[in-house]
């Protein structure tokens, strides 16, 4: 028993039940996300057995042992350099044949793989794991991880430390030349035929990597010539030869294993509405328009709420505060009313957004809507995914830009990074419906019609600003779509709404409120000094004056925006607050009309504003979420410059216009 513990790494397809496995396996409560938020880390914990000592190792989910992706690279460097004994290789027994052919893919590596078929709850029929096993070759158990059935013979199987003996061969050709190969290797602590194949493979970053960790070089000109020999293909296509090998023998034992054939894909009834040629696109607008409508509308309610509680907390503060010799106005003028809006204004959409948004995920109507925008996305050289990202951008941009993990190819990432803020957020929304409602009311008086115009313009400009990018300054070739459709699935709404609150919503908030807090502060002091004449913010408007006027605005818009650099919901308050003089953030609303056309706007100025508040910079709490992504100077340079240059063009042609 005092041996090192056995270290066991869990591998699969993202929403196979990894981390259901993982949390029924060691007793623990973990979860990772496959969108949004993930946490790239690992996570590891010991296995609950009283028989024999091992640590599990929860990886984030692969697609293929080859891909590309920050997400991804973590699994694959650990699956080819990590320091694991042992590999479960997790796949959902409705859809064996992928999972099969990972744990092939693994079996290369080592031939300590075990084949773990998850949902056995659901499946229908249940796979035979032992003739999986004795067909293949490869140890394989049935489970359903959440409700803890086949677990007692998986313990029972790990313990017994089966070793895997694929029954897999290869096909003649490519046999030949990993023979051929093998001597020529240098010795080292990986199996050979493993490297020879990714040699075969022509593996960059996979032999880049090689010979950074390990010291193996496997770059030598006789290595190439050898593999290089022939008709047969090399790089990509060998690795397509060897792929479709797998699947095929995967598919072989799969038919015999079990009575029916696996569910194809893409025939389900369902698939063939939500991803049909005509209905796809009706259905995924009546899906955008619905999550909009929910979001703005119902968080009304609970938004009005908090005000007024952060209301009476404003009156207890100064009551309880004002006998003190406290600067309590700074406190409460400044540093409360700023944070209680960013509350107020940002709690309640955030959790039915991203609530909605975490439905949408677990069902599986989020990959459908990558799968149908990809054509799209294409065009503009990038792919369905960033559609997600924008969608998510649509709620708060910082998740917006942590969702960009999904984005596998780093020129398609990396374009979708800098363009998300291009997309106005929960917070944008205020103003946008606000100002059009007062200067572009069409029909029912409200502005919604304009600013739903406004949102299709947006993605118009960030998909020609993508498309710009990818051309001149993010090169290279797009990568393909290789996500495949998850099952649909009953969503677990209690579960999804904690984890939404827990993982999203309330680190969202946190960080807008430790930016806003502060600069409530500060904003507060500039508007109340000196104390003779004109404040300071109201001596800064002026000197930004001709500036905005220019870009067919005024100086009191250009410094709300600079000062609404922390949040963007208090720009709209913070042009009133400009105009009005006073040092309390005002509400807008009401007489707006009247107000702003007192200070001399046009419908030309509401154009370039609302156009200035979808186009300018990302708010700091994106731009931070940039940097902790991308750690990259360029890219946060691009980020800013990139909307800005867009904002600028686009309100000083928009003041221009015969309105
Ligand atoms: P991961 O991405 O592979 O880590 O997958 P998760 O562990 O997050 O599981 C994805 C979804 O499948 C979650 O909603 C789980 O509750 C659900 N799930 C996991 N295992 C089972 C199972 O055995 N049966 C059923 N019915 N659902 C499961």
């Amino acid at each position: 028993m005092d041996q090192d513990p056995r270290v066991i790494a869990l591998a699969g397809n993202p929403n196979v039940g990894k981390s259901t496995l993982f949390n029924r396996l060691t007793g623990l409560r973990v979860h990772t996300g496959n969108w949004a938020g993930k946490t790239v880390s690992v996570a590891r914990a010991p296995l609950k057995s009283r028989s024999f000592r091992a640590e599990l190792v929860d990886l984030p989910g692969i697609y293929d042992l080859a891909g590309e992706g920050d997400e991804e690279e973590v699994a694959r460097d650990f699956l080819a350099f990590g320091a694991y004994d042992q590999i479960l290789a997790v796949g959902d027994a409705n859809d064996p044949i992928p999972s099969l052919s990972l744990a092939l893919s693994l079996a290369e590596r080592t031939d300590r793989v075990i084949l773990v078929l998850n949902f056995i709850d659901e499946a229908d029929p249940v796979p035979d794991a032992n003739l999986i096993t004795s067909l293949s070759g490869i140890p394989t158990a049935a489970v359903s991880a959440r409700k803890g059935r086949g677990i007692p013979e998986l313990l029972a199987l790990l313990e017994s430390d089966p070793r895997a003996k694929p029954r897999f061969t290869l096909p003649r050709e490519i046999e030949a030349r990993v023979s051929s190969l093998l001597p020529l290797l240098p010795s080292s602590s990986l199996p050979a035929r493993y490297l020879a194949l990714r040699v075969l493979e022509n593996d960059g970053p996979f032999l880049r990597a090689l010979s950074e960790k390990t010291g193996t070089d496997l770059s030598s000109p006789d290595l190439a010539l050898a593999a290089g020999t022939g008709e047969a293909p090399m790089g990509s296509a060998f690795r397509e030869e060897l792929a479709r090998a797998r699947f095929a023998f995967a598919g072989k034992v799969m038919e015999h294993a079990s009575s029916a054939p696996p569910p194809a894909r893409g025939k389900h009834w369902l698939d063939r509405l939500l991803c049909g040629k005509y209905t796809a696109y009706p259905l995924m607008a009546a899906a955008l328009f619905l999550l909009i409508f929910l979001t703005a509308v119902a968080s009304n309610y609970p938004s009005a709420l908090l005000e007024q509680a952060f209301q009476a907390a404003e009156s207890g503060l100064t009551a309880l505060l004002s006998p003190l010799s406290f600067p309590e106005e700074l406190l409460i003028n400044g540093v409360l009313r700023l944070s209680g809006k960013v509350i107020a204004v940002m709690l309640p959409p955030m959790a039915i957004f991203f609530s909605l948004f975490t439905l949408l995920e677990d069902s599986g109507y989020l990959a459908r809507i990558a799968f149908n925008l990809d054509a799209l996305f294409f065009r503009a050289g990038s792919c369905g995914k960033q559609g997600l990202t924008m969608c998510m951008g649509l709620g708060c941009n910082v998740v917006g830009v942590s969702g960009c993990r999904i984005i596998a190819s780093p020129r398609e990432r990396a374009a979708s990074l800098v363009t998300n803020s291009m997309i106005p957020c929960n917070g944008r929304f205020p103003a946008l419906l606000a100002v059009s409602g007062a200067f572009f009311a069409f029909g029912s008086g409200n502005g919604a019609f304009f600013t739903g115009i406004l949102l299709l313009f947006a993605a118009a400009v960030t998909l020609i600003s993508t498309r710009l990018l990818t051309l001149c300054v993010f090169r290279g070739l797009p990568s393909h779509f290789l996500l495949p459709l998850p099952r649909f699935r009953k969503p677990e709404i209690l579960k999804s709404l904690w984890r939404t609150m827990t993982e999203k919503v309330f680190s969202s908030l946190f960080r807008a409120v430790t930016v806003a807090a502060p600069a409530g502060a500060i904003l507060f002091l500039l508007l109340r000094f000196p104390a003779e004449g004109p404040s300071l913010y109201a001596r800064f408007t002026a000197f930004l004056d001709p500036a905005g006027r220019f870009f067919g605005m005024d100086g009191v818009i250009l410094a709300a925006f600079l000062f609404g650099f922390p949040a963007g919901e208090t720009v709209l308050p913070l042009v009133l607050l400009g105009y009005m003089g006073t040092s309390a953030l005002p509400e807008a609303g009401g007489g707006l009309f009247a107000l702003l056309s007192a200070h001399g706007w046009t419908r030309a100025t509401a154009l370039s504003f609302l156009v200035f508040t979808m186009f300018h910079f990302p708010c700091a709490p994106t731009l931070l979420a940039l940097w902790r992504e991308t750690k990259s100077p360029k890219l946060l340079l691009l980020s800013v410059a990139v909307p800005l240059a867009a904002g600028l063009s686009l309100s000083f042609l928009a003041a221009r216009l015969p309105l």
